[in-house]
């Protein structure tokens, strides 16, 4: 790694004008992508500064029906939570499949969320469940949040201090997992809502996570896993890689899509 400055404030103003005073600064929350980057020196900041004493970015809380994660909240913290298991019980399947034991204990879903990896698990989460990003300036809808690879809607040195989700009528994610990182190689998270059911794709997408349409209009009626045997997923806009082709990702969409619609209230993680 290269030389660092760490700093540790106890508030979000002073963090924001830390970070405004530095040259290159970077903030730190988990730090289980940011730490390993600068050990590989893909990323060098000139200033660390570190959240987690910020406890403006802690708290699980529901109200009527939302529910509101801070964004320090570890991936445990969020699986364990009594308040996410009873509201959104795929919810707290999906933060309890993230990456293994360490991972969980130290990564949280602000860095997650701020960090939109194409593979990991929250942003098909808070797609699905029609959530906000709130951050030190203002609120952002997750629609306009996920722009594109490691790409948000944040601006430089924006802070993100809490999720709030949609609590729908039930929910159901399917993940197949890496079997070396854990990383969904296709995650499927499915809510039905009110006025509508949203099915969100992680781990596939070569702009990163997006809704599904023709699975949401097939779902429309009710929810369940021979609803979506027509289901045609186009393999145009998917990842290639060393771990599989488009064309075996879209059909690995389509089969964690019915894994979920047939088991909602809870996450099957193969
Ligand atoms: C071995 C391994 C396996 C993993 N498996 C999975 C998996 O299966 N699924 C999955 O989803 N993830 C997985 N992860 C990633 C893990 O969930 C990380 O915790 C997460 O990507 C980043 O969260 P963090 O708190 O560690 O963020 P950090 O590493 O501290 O930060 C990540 C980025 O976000 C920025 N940032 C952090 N917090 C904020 C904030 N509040 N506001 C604005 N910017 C912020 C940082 O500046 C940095 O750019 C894995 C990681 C490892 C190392």
């Amino acid at each position: 790694m290269y030389e660092t400055n760490y700093h540790r404030p106890s508030s979000l103003a002073e963090a924001a004008q830390l970070f405004s005073g530095a040259d290159d600064a970077a903030y730190l929350s988990g730090g289980h992508t940011l730490i390993p980057t600068m050990k590989q020196r893909l990323a060098a900041p000139s200033d660390l500064i570190d959240l987690t004493r910020i406890a403006e970015l802690t708290g699980i809380d529901q109200s009527g029906d939302t529910l509101t994660i801070g964004a320090l909240t570890t991936h445990a913290e969020v699986a364990a939570s009594p308040a996410v298991r009873s509201a959104i019980p795929a919810l707290a399947d999906l933060a309890g499949s993230i990456g293994d034991s360490q991972v969980r204990h130290r990564g949280t879903i602000g860095g997650s969320i701020a960090n939109n990896d194409p593979a990991a698990d929250y942003p098909s989460a808070a797609l699905a469940l029609v959530a906000t990003i709130h951050t030190d300036k203002r609120s952002i809808a997750a629609d306009d949040f996920f722009t594109g690879l490691y790409d948000t809607a944040l601006e430089d040195g924006e802070i993100v201090t809490k999720i709030t989700f949609k609590v729908p009528a039930e929910a159901g994610y399917g993940k197949f997992r890496n079997p070396a990182s854990r990383y969904p190689m296709a995650g499927v998270f499915i809510a039905k809502h009110g006025d509508g059911v949203r099915v969100a794709v992680t781990g596939s997408g070569s702009d990163g996570v997006f809704r599904l349409a023709d699975a949401e209009s097939a779902l429309a009626g009710a929810i369940s896993a021979d609803a979506l045997s027509a289901l045609n997923v186009d393999a145009g806009g998917l990842m290639s890689d060393i771990h599989g082709s488009a064309a075996y990702r879209a059909n690995l969409i389509k089969v964690m899509a019915q894994r979920a619609a047939g088991n909602m209230g809870k996450a099957i993680i193969v």
